[in-house]
């Protein structure tokens, strides 16, 4: 078998070894079942029971409690920026609020443009998304139908480091950082996550919501934009996407049983990304950090160098020693280490080694 490289790709992602080693000795024949999970109708016992098992993990390892629910949805995280609104915004008297920290929320602001009254209450676009705002900075409206947050930009590599409170409902899109570190979802009206960065495969998304906002969905609604017809089928209204639904249940298994749980998750976490923003620190002549130290990213570290022929030296180390897809998106440059969950821990050593040596060789 070739040998599986240090996969710092942003999404989809690294997955857990022994997440991968179970699909493969499952693949042919689930236990129990005779067919592989693709196999299986979705309303079969078997994965009914496997679908209640990776929400109920869901619901332990975020401590989510029975007033919200935890719906399994496809269209990735993208179809959220246009449901949200539709569900939470039509019909509703004050504006959408959006804190743009980062390309993810101009995308969503665009899309919630189309369905109703929005605004931006906090946008860092004139320094290319270095910072994410403090509470205090942020005017949120009482009459606001919601608040709108990205807690990690993926692409900018820029993350609210706490939740925070507001008596306005909350959405947040933690596509790239949910079960990264233990979060308080009693704070939230809706979080939402596509897979592929930090919880399974492309072909899932998490959608948690409190209960009460789905009054607000209008019957008009396309059904399967609807919210409401989800939440009362049991994420069954239509076919859900089952082999991502099981991959995100034994990645959700491994985070409680191997890891031990988001607060063990989020100290490995921290670790890992201060192997990398310590060689950044170190070489502060070769290596230009892009996001302001407070608003760094534990789960995508980005810098650049000082012009593009050592990007290019860099890039083609890294790829000589098993470091691969490390290059920025092309709207920040330079690189961009992805640290997910899954990566391991010699990973983010081997590219601190490489930091250190590259730095030494070339200034
Ligand atoms: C990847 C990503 C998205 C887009 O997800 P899709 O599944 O491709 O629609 C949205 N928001 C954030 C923060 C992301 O990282």
């Amino acid at each position: 078998m070739e040998k599986r490289l240090f996969n710092f790709s942003s999404g989809p992602a690294v997955l857990p070894v022994p997440v991968l080693e179970r699909i493969r000795d499952e693949m042919l024949c689930l236990p129990g079942c005779g067919a592989s999970v693709m196999e299986l109708s979705h309303r079969s016992k078997q994965f009914m029971a496997i679908q209640e098992a990776a929400k109920q993990r869901l619901i332990r390892l975020l401590n989510i409690t029975s007033d919200y629910d935890v719906l399994f949805l496809q269209g990735g995280a993208r179809l959220q920026f246009s449901m949200i609104p539709m569900n939470l915004l039509r019909g509703q008297t004050g504006p959408a609020q959006y804190v743009l920290t980062g390309s993810w929320g101009k995308y969503a602001i665009g899309e919630a443009k189309k369905e109703g009254k929005v605004e931006a209450i906090y946008d860092s676009s004139a320094t290319n998304y270095d910072r994410v705002p403090t509470e205090t900075e942020l005017k949120i409206s009482s009459d606001a139908a919601y608040v709108h947050i990205t807690s990690n930009e993926t692409i900018q590599g820029v993350q609210f480091q706490h939740d925070f409170s507001s008596t306005t409902p909350l959405v947040c899109d933690c596509s790239s950082d949910i079960l990264h570190r233990p979060i308080d979802v009693s704070k939230y009206g809706l979080i939402y996550a596509c897979a592929q960065k930090n919880a399974g495969p492309a072909g899932v998304t998490v959608v948690i919501i409190r209960k009460d906002l789905l009054a607000r969905s209008s019957d008009e609604l396309p059904g399967y934009l609807n919210f409401n017809n989800h939440s009362k089928e049991d994420s069954m209204w239509n076919t859900p996407p089952t082999f991502a639904v099981y991959v995100l249940g034994l990645v959700t298994e491994w985070v409680e049983k191997t890891i031990g749980g988001l607060a063990a998750m989020y100290k490995l976490n921290q670790e890992k990304a201060k192997w990398v923003y310590d060689a950044i620190d170190r070489h502060p002549e070769m290596y230009l950090a892009h996001a302001q130290k407070q608003s760094r990213s534990l789960m995508n570290a980005t810098f650049r160098f000082p012009n593009e022929v050592l990007e290019k030296a860099f890039l083609t180390n890294a790829q000589a020693i098993g470091l691969d897809s490390l290059k920025g998106h092309r709207s920040v440059g330079g690189i961009r280490a992805s640290i997910y969950n899954a990566m391991p821990m010699a990973g983010v050593q081997s590219l601190a080694q490489l930091m250190d040596d590259f730095a030494s060789k070339n200034s």
